[in-house]
């Protein structure tokens, strides 16, 4: 399908209204049902239903240990800058008493960047307190193209380290953006060869890797009437990775376990518990790969959706989960990561608490698909390593 095209379903999609004769037919609502609902449609953007169960609703302000949130992003790098520069989201004073009243002992940001940006971010975040602030590092994707980058990468690696970063970010541009000449031309691979000395510099320097690679399956689908994240796609379109010339989700998966098999002596950290939708799917990667963990950022509206079997694969791999929200201060275009106080309440509610059917993002709309969620009560000792003794061992804290 052509992108016009594409932009057209996508643009008559959005006008889809709940009671609209096709839903009506599929409902088979009684006839005059029917016809009231026909009179004036309500459009499914505006369908706000409120949940009429009385539950028990449990407020937790702090969490029970300290956290270490392994996955936020206070800065990005500006690359239309010249010279590149890290740019703030937020001030630390913004932060800190967050950080405080909810027992958040640091957060880990992610998107340091590189070079003069990553020093600037090092010097911001980290230097005053490096016990409440980590920074990682990036690679320099823009010079992938070049003739002299596998080497150059590497050495960057042990440079950042220098600077300061505690570990290496990969975004999931690589895999879906990033391509032979950077903006044009096939897209490079994430198990490309040019990568390796990157890895391998990252396992010699204890480097924790923290990975992003694909996305929501629902994002490799067609925006359709079937489409579980539908509003979410509809409201960003260009988060679809259905057609074009992008990999499957599955491609991309494969990919990434192929480089962490070739480097058994780098740790990675999977983002966004790795594939959220197929639990029994990560369980075989954790199985068969000793240097693997999980971070559960942004997708507890997965994990809380199915909370019998995100209870089993947190008992099962309580060594290998980590903490991580993938807060991004005033992120309104992703609500269900808006850094706040109400994003850790969630976090914490559904981790310690056996709360039912109650909202997993501090939004009216659920954002990432119509569902509600379920805590999983997990017991003290799984808790204290998901909130913070994994992640000292993976960065190397003292305890
Ligand atoms: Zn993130």
């Amino acid at each position: 399908m052509n992108p016009i095209n594409r932009r057209q379903l996508l643009a008559n999609l959005t006008t889809a209204t709940l009671g609209a004769p096709m839903f009506a037919r599929a409902f088979q609502a009684p006839a005059n049902a029917q016809q009231d609902v026909n009179k004036s449609p309500l459009p499914l953007k505006d369908y706000e239903p409120r949940s009429m169960l009385r539950v028990t609703e449990t407020k937790i302000e702090r969490a029970r240990f300290p956290v270490i949130d392994f996955h936020t992003h206070l800065s990005f790098t500006d690359r239309n800058a010249k010279p590149e520069k890290s740019v703030f989201r937020a001030k630390r004073e913004e932060i800190l008493p967050v950080m405080d009243r909810k027992n958040v002992r640091t957060m880990v940001n992610l998107t340091g960047g590189y070079g003069a940006a990553l020093e600037e971010c090092v010097r911001y975040w980290q230097t005053p307190s490096p016990d409440r602030f980590i920074v990682f590092t990036e690679p320099w994707f823009n010079r992938a193209a070049e003739a002299n980058y596998p080497k150059f990468q590497a050495d960057q690696i042990e440079s950042a380290k220098r600077i300061g970063a505690r570990g290496l970010k990969v975004l999931k541009t690589l895999g879906l953006y990033l391509r032979e000449n950077v903006n044009t031309g096939p897209l490079i691979k994430v198990d490309d060869k040019r990568f390796d000395p990157m890895w391998e510099a990252c396992g010699a320097s204890k480097m924790p890797v923290a990975i992003h690679t694909s996305d929501p399956e629902a994002f490799f689908l067609p925006t359709d009437r079937f489409n579980e994240r539908y509003e979410e796609l509809s409201a960003h379109p260009d988060w679809s990775f259905h057609g074009k010339d992008f990999p499957s989700n599955r491609e991309l998966h494969e990919a990434r376990l192929r480089v962490i098999a070739r480097h058994p002596k780098t740790q990675f950290v999977a983002l966004h518990v790795g594939d959220a939708e197929d639990l029994g799917w990560v369980s075989e990667w954790l199985d068969r790969h000793p240097n693997l963990s999980v971070e559960i950022g942004a997708r507890i509206g997965e994990l809380g959706r199915q909370p019998r079997a995100a209870r089993k694969f947190f008992d099962r791999y309580q060594d290998r989960i980590l903490f991580g929200t993938d807060a991004v201060p005033y992120g309104r275009e992703t609500p269900q990561q808006i850094f706040g106080e109400s994003l850790y309440e969630i976090y914490f509610r559904f981790l310690e608490t056996e709360d039912e059917y109650f909202d997993y993002a501090p939004a009216p709309i659920p954002p990432q698909g119509r569902w509600k969620i379920y805590g999983l009560g997990l017991p003290e000792s799984v808790l204290k390593k998901v909130y913070y003794e994994n992640a000292v061992r993976l960065l190397g804290l003292s305890g």
